[in-house]
């Protein structure tokens, strides 16, 4: 919960959303000046001299490099290895997930002259120097969102007559398919069902729910997973070392954490940590880039939780809303914290437990005080907590109150086994 993109909340985050912004449109007056001064200096220097973005400088090459999406890159390789390749794809995921990256490896892949044993592309014969320099003319990307109209299809399906000059297949990316007005659609599904031996048409949506069924029959479907939490870690890791720059796992899980699955989010989060904090990246320096809220406040506010100590508790609260940090921010983070708890209770839900190595036992002996039913009853009074918030005129006494109650279960617990025994 604390970790969606949606609670970035507090003091850095329109800072980080104009830098987000500098990154991908350069440079736009109207967003530099409410950036302060000093900020546009500090990225100006590192963007003109030695920064290229990760996402793009570290984007996979090779099926096997592909990030948390093994099944689909097997079953490509299979695909071709077998030449049993469909000649339409849906590739359907949310965000970051590798959707693009995998079409492009695929009509790299297909092209190559020379292709491993393995199944990957050479990256040395013409057509793939061509893909590399990104000269070649075997692979056409349209983006749905802004070209959506019939007469932008016709230009595509004009191109697909044409065989390739070099190579064996022409491939065709439309990204955001689902963006495609209701007639660009049906001029697309006669060249979609009898399409040229040498064509392969990739679709790639975010949202399948809004693809019609005739397309969706036509096509080889996969679905691309959310990457995990661990797996993004550990491609942190290795671009951190690959860059020579020393990053705590802590603080590369916490980064992970936060981009929610999209790997694509993540390498801009750590790119902007990077530009912040040089070649030197802490847990400590993360959290508080990143507005986050360390792992010990949650520890100890559980701790004292757990004996029913209202006064420590409210004092913890007062000293995070001191900190800057706001109660929905705090509430919803201990929901995750006790979610994590929860899931530290039982050996078959412990692998759903997305923290770092160091952190991990210290979830598992926090866990060992609470129970089940204690920790239901929490994460009930956490989330009425987090429904009300928006809708109350007094935000600090809500949080509070839902403290209190939390506090007060093992409480009513520990009375009604009391009146049990008497
Ligand atoms: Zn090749």
């Amino acid at each position: 919960m604390c970790y969606s993109p949606q609670n970035w909340g507090g003091k850095n985050t329109k800072y980080f959303k104009s830098i987000v912004f500098f990154n991908n449109a350069l440079i736009s007056t109207t967003s530099i000046a409410r950036i302060q001064t000093y900020n546009v200096t500090l990225i100006h220097q590192y963007s003109m001299e030695n920064f290229v973005v990760s996402a793009r400088k570290y984007r996979p090459v090779t099926f096997d490099s592909v990030v948390g999406q093994k099944s689909i890159t097997n079953t490509l390789k299979n695909a071709i290895k077998t030449e049993h390749l469909a000649q339409a794809f849906l590739f359907c995921g949310s965000r970051g997930v590798g959707k693009t990256t995998c079409a492009r490896i695929l009509a790299k892949t297909i092209n190559c002259f020379n292709r491993t044993e393995n199944i990957e592309a050479c990256n040395e014969c013409d057509s793939c120097t061509s893909f590399n320099e990104g000269a070649s003319l075997n692979i056409h990307e349209l983006d749905a969102a802004s070209n959506n109209s019939v007469d932008d299809i016709r230009n595509l399906i004009d191109q697909v007559r044409f065989a390739p000059q070099i190579g064996s297949h022409k491939v065709y990316i439309v990204d955001e398919v689902h963006m495609l007005s209701t007639a660009a659609f049906n001029a697309f599904l006669k060249t979609l069902e009898e399409p040229p031996a040498h064509a392969i048409f990739i679709l790639a949506t975010t949202e399948k729910h809004k693809i019609i069924p005739t397309i969706l029959s036509r096509c080889q479907i996969f679905d691309f997973s959310r990457i995990e939490v661990e797996d993004i870690a550990m491609h942190l890791a290795s671009i951190a070392e690959k860059e020579g720059i020393k990053a705590e796992e802590e603080a590369l899980h916490v980064v992970a954490q936060k981009a929610d699955g999209a790997l694509r989010d993540a390498l801009s989060i750590f790119d902007q940590l990077v530009s912040f904090s040089g070649n030197n990246l802490t847990y400590e320096a993360t959290i508080q880039n990143l507005n986050i809220l360390d792992y010990d406040y949650y520890f100890k506010a559980t701790s004292s939780l757990l004996k029913g100590d209202i006064p420590a508790i409210l004092v913890l609260l007062n000293e995070i809303i001191h900190n800057g940090f706001d109660g929905h921010l705090f509430i919803n983070g201990l929901a995750s914290h006790l979610r994590n708890l929860l899931v530290c209770l039982d050996p078959q839900t412990i692998n759903l437990l997305e923290v770092g190595k160091s952190i991990k036992p210290k979830y598992k002996e926090q866990s060992q005080n609470c129970t089940v039913g204690f920790i239901i009853k929490a994460l009930e009074i956490c989330r009425t907590c987090d429904t009300e918030y928006r809708a109350s005129k007094n935000k600090r006494l809500l949080v509070e109150l839902s403290l209190m109650q939390v506090a007060s279960i093992m409480n009513s617990s520990i009375a009604e086994g009391e009146k049990k025994n008497a």
